[in-house]
């Protein structure tokens, strides 16, 4: 039925979020804020977003009786978390309208998929190659040389699933290591910084980014988010350019989040695409009009976007781990806005909080 159904959802309807992590959790805080109800539909119980959303569903994704009750307890869908199963997705899709739909995510899942897409709309990524088996990863490093990183097509995250291939690595245990017949070798990008891009796309189509972010990562997991990015006002256009024309491609309804390379020689070429709220986009709660998070509420409900603009430059830090020991000092910090996920075990490298300081806003937009 998707789009058939009535366009604008107003304040009072139901959200629902496949996915129960903290974007799930500032999705319904943000919903809330504009008087929505949320309901999340995970596996995992006492998650950071069921904690705060009025329902959830605690089910596999694959179990369409949950399934089909959920679709008919919410008005619309949307996505916390890429690795749903896009055969679950499909099926909701039949059922309610889910923004953005799956074949957004089918795209977004897939590494292979995703570099073929953004390569056939002339946008540059490195240079890859599909790796199914030792011959294929073989011909690949022949190609694209070393240093490369080889990783895992799907279901990778924060870095795992991916192994560099440096001058002495021997291919065959690189290969073993992925434990995939369905990989991408990718040729090393000597970058100068990682940026991204946030942009929103409404229900008509109409489109607005959040300035270009750098992003600094520790150990694969990004750790610091600096608001703007201090790029050239020509760089920052054409990454907001990217932003824009790859969600358009892709008919996104909701948020698509761009992971770019700056080159040493000033070019910009994409890592990775996410059609959901991103970590680096956590700032735009403090130092924006409207939030990464309101902002797709205001899209997947068919209300006008908001303002992108910021008020002030900021810095997110997030809490890894231990970190988030820290929160006693950080509340006391003058100007520190302390964000925590209620997970109640820390483990390394999971994200459990962030904190972003904001200063003055500084010229250009
Ligand atoms: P990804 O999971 O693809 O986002 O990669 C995680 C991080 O690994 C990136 O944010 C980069 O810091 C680094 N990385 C990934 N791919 C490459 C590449 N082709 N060249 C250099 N660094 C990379």
């Amino acid at each position: 039925m998707s789009d058939a159904a009535p366009q604008r959802l107003d304040p009072g309807s139901t959200i629902g979020i496949l996915g129960d992590g903290q974007l799930g959790r500032m999705i319904a805080l943000a919903a809330a804020k504009l008087g929505y109800r949320c309901h999340t539909f995970a596996d995992t119980p006492d998650s950071p977003a069921a904690q705060v959303c009025a329902a959830s569903t605690l089910a596999d994704y694959r179990d369409t009786a949950a399934l089909d009750r959920f679709a008919e307890a919410v008005d619309v869908v949307t996505l916390e978390f890429e690795n749903v199963p896009e055969e679950s997705v499909r099926y909701l899709a039949g059922r309610v309208p889910v923004r953005p739909g799956p074949s957004v995510l089918a795209v977004a899942q897939d590494r292979m998929l995703e570099k073929n897409f953004l390569n056939g709309i002339g946008i540059a990524t490195a240079p890859y190659a599909h790796v199914t088996d030792l011959p294929s990863l073989e011909a690949a490093v022949a190609r694209i040389g070393r240093p490369a990183v080889l990783k895992t097509a799907k279901f990778g995250y924060d870095g795992k699933g991916q192994v560099t291939i440096g001058p002495e690595t021997d291919l065959a245990a690189a290969f073993a290591e992925t434990k995939t017949d369905h990989a991408v070798l990718e040729g090393w990008v000597d970058y100068a910084l990682e940026i991204s891009v946030i942009v929103g796309r409404g229900l008509d189509g109409a489109m607005a980014a959040y300035v270009p972010v750098e992003n600094r990562h520790v150990n694969h997991i990004l750790d610091t988010t600096i608001a703007p990015a201090g790029i050239a006002p020509g760089i920052a256009a054409r990454a907001g350019e990217i932003a824009r024309k790859a969600a358009e491609a892709l008919n996104v309804v909701g948020l698509l989040a761009v992971e770019m390379f700056v080159t040493l020689d000033g070019e910009v070429l994409v890592n990775e695409i996410a059609p959901r709220p991103h970590n680096s986009g956590h700032w735009t709660i403090d130092a924006c009009d409207v939030s990464q998070f309101q902002q797709l509420v205001r899209a997947i409900c068919g209300l006008p976007l908001g303002s992108t603009e910021r008020h002030s430059d900021a810095e997110m830090k997030n809490l890894i781990g231990d970190e988030v020991l820290q929160w006693p000092a950080l509340l006391a910090e003058p100007g520190a806005r302390l964000h925590l996920y209620g997970k109640t075990a820390i483990r390394p490298g999971r994200k459990m909080g962030h904190v972003t300081r904001l200063r003055p806003r500084s010229n250009p937009a």
